[in-house]
């Protein structure tokens, strides 16, 4: 581990000269018009070892909208909360549909088919909004926890945006009400999973953030449990194969390491026992995942020669 730190930081150097000629190639998000207005030219990389031992290289400290990074949180504290028993609720298979699909919901009786996609994510909203008073500020709360962040909060631009623009979503969780899958009112139930995704971190935080699923459920700068370690296996086994969309093979294939993306330009993912990382490029590919955070990633394992495998 000593050696893999010391070879980090020409490692973070090299990786930013390589990334360089694509940050012009990506496309901003643009379906939510609020998250346009970010320049593409941006990037940040975070490394966090579990030990705290921390490195950086760009815009590391420069916040974006975490968007479906945000469902990692909020899965985390529905797992808690029902344990094996979510799984009545939501699947465990990649989708190999777009993120935003609705198309698979009707087959499968509104049950979809993992927690990343959106309509899972509106299930594991709707577990959070029937279980606590104050579904927001919880979630808000805990992921400020586990950033060691009081700051972090909501942007309302992006927060309004999504609601004008949240047809789809609305439809989805609509829909799902039809199958008797959210019990919640539909407005509580978006308020909610359009507030986690409106939250803003920078990579700094991200990678702080990730560093209970890096060891094994417990926070490794805290010592608090979020998760066993059975439960913190299982929801990286969904990172890795549902993860970045209906990129995840691709990912795996590339990266070698569990991890959440989300269309502000995120991703974060981490090794067990050894680090979270975070990046964050604005410009996406055609799948949602940011085009020069994944290649930052994947030279990241290949150069250090550290994946899961
Ligand atoms: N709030 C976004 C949506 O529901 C999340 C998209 C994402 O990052 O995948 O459309």
């Amino acid at each position: 581990i000593e050696e893999l730190k010391a070879e980090i930081p020409a490692v973070l150097v090299e990786i930013e000269q390589e990334i360089s000629p694509l940050l012009s190639l990506g496309q901003v998000a643009n379906y939510i018009p609020e998250l346009s207005n970010v320049d593409s030219n941006n990037f940040g990389m975070a490394v966090r070892f579990i030990d705290g031992a921390t490195f950086e290289t760009g815009n590391s400290r420069t916040n974006f909208s975490i968007q479906s990074i945000s469902k990692v949180f909020s899965l985390t504290l529905a797992f808690a909360i029902l344990k094996e028993n979510l799984w009545f609720r939501v699947g465990k298979e990649p989708s190999g549909n777009p993120f935003n699909s609705l198309i698979q919901l009707e087959n499968e009786d509104g049950k979809p088919r993992n927690p990343f996609i959106n309509a899972g994510a509106i299930v594991i909203a709707d577990i959070i909004s029937s279980h606590f008073e104050d579904p927001l500020n919880t979630t808000i709360d805990f992921i400020r926890e586990i950033a060691i962040n009081k700051e972090l909060s909501i942007n309302m631009g992006v927060l309004q945006s999504e609601k004008n623009y949240g047809h789809r979503n609305a439809a989805l969780a609509h829909f799902m009400k039809s199958y008797n899958n959210i019990h919640s009112d539909v407005e509580d139930v978006l308020d909610l999973y359009f507030g986690h995704c409106s939250i803003e971190m920078n990579c700094f935080d991200l990678a702080t953030a990730f560093l209970y699923l890096a060891n094994h459920g417990i926070h490794p700068l805290t010592g608090k449990a979020y998760l066993n370690a059975s439960q913190a296996k299982r929801l990286n086994s969904l990172l890795l194969t549902c993860g970045t969309y209906d990129a995840a093979g691709e990912f795996a294939y590339k990266v070698g390491m569990p991890g959440k993306s989300g269309v502000g330009g995120g991703i974060a993912a981490i090794i067990p026992g050894v680090l979270s990382v975070a990046v964050w490029s604005p410009g996406l590919d055609n799948y949602g995942n940011s085009l020069a955070g994944a290649k930052a990633l994947e030279l990241f394992t290949t150069k250090t020669g550290i994946s899961i495998f």
